[in-house]
């Protein structure tokens, strides 16, 4: 069955009743070049198990179980169930679990599914939990080597900024922190049925086996992260001071210790410096 004709979409779902929900972020892609090379770029070999989240139809499903050892599909819309058993019938490879990715307990899950293989995701995400997921999936420290990932273009430019470049933001450092993302290549609006408003782009981090910095806490770290990008047209000293509330000299200190200009803003920052930042003001904090 061809899953990237428009035809044949519309008479598969029109055979099972189902109508697109924008809230559920339904928009099924159907240019046939994508899933191919998201699933080669995704799957790392043929002993790699991989999590798909939002199976759809199983467009991108199909050319993964092609290429993986086994294939996960977690699918939060039951109405997809009966049309996913239709288009991967042939494959004895892919697992469909039905329930929302950001209620599974997901280190159960990979252990259940993928027990002795390279684990990586590979998904065109649902828009609307697209950093919930990644952030979950990453802060979770779950045995993920890959996660190679369709999101919305400005989505992709967010989480790829390098910390110290004008784009980073707060969920851009925390990716740093985790991985190393790389933008992979654009995909437009017109390959989507429906069309969304904005395009898209394939993005992959490579999940780091150590933390590129030291932390004295982790969790203090992303609080500093989140007050210094929580108000980005502040400095960044007045930002961490308001939010973590501490003397704004105690914070100016230690951006002077790091070799910042007092006026400095947070996308300034590289990641060393944040984290050294969080670590000169975790004693001030308790
Ligand atoms: N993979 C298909 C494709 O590329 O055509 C569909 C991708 S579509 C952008 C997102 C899919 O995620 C939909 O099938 C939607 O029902 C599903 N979804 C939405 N929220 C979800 C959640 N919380 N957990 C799991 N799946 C979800």
């Amino acid at each position: 069955m061809d899953l990237s004709n428009r035809q044949t979409i519309r008479e598969l779902l029109s055979r099972h009743g189902f109508t697109f929900r924008k809230q559920l972020g339904q928009n099924f892609l159907i240019d046939p070049t994508v899933c191919p090379r998201m699933a080669e770029s995704g799957v790392t070999g043929p002993d790699c198990g991989v999590l798909e989240i939002g199976p759809g139809i199983g467009v991108l499903t199909v050319q993964l179980a092609a290429r993986a050892q086994k294939v996960c599909a977690v699918e939060l819309d039951r109405r997809l169930l009966p049309v996913l058993a239709e288009t991967l019938q042939p494959f004895q490879n892919v697992h469909v679990v039905q329930g929302d990715v950001l209620k599974l307990d997901l280190p159960a899950l990979l252990q259940q599914e993928f027990a002795g293989m390279h684990i990586a995701v590979c998904a065109n995400l649902p828009y609307y939990i697209t950093s919930p997921v990644i952030m979950k999936l990453l802060e979770e420290k779950l045995p993920i080597e890959f996660l190679t990932v369709m999101v919305q273009k400005e989505a992709a430019e967010r989480l790829c900024a390098a910390p110290g470049t004008r784009a980073c933001g707060a969920v851009s450092a925390a990716v740093w922190y985790y991985a190393e993302p790389k933008l992979l290549f654009p995909v437009g609006r017109g390959s989507f049925l429906p069309s969304p408003k904005v395009d898209s782009a394939v993005i992959q981090l490579r999940v780091r086996k150590a933390p590129p910095v030291q932390l004295r806490d982790e969790t203090f770290f992303f609080r500093v992260v989140r007050a210094a990008f929580g108000q980005r047209r502040k400095a960044a000293a007045n930002a961490v001071s308001a939010g973590l509330s501490l003397p704004k000299a105690t914070v100016q200190a230690a951006l002077k210790q790091i070799d910042a200009p007092a006026s400095v803003r947070a996308e300034r920052l590289t990641l060393e410096q944040l984290a050294a930042l969080s670590n000169l003001l975790y004693p001030a904090a308790f």
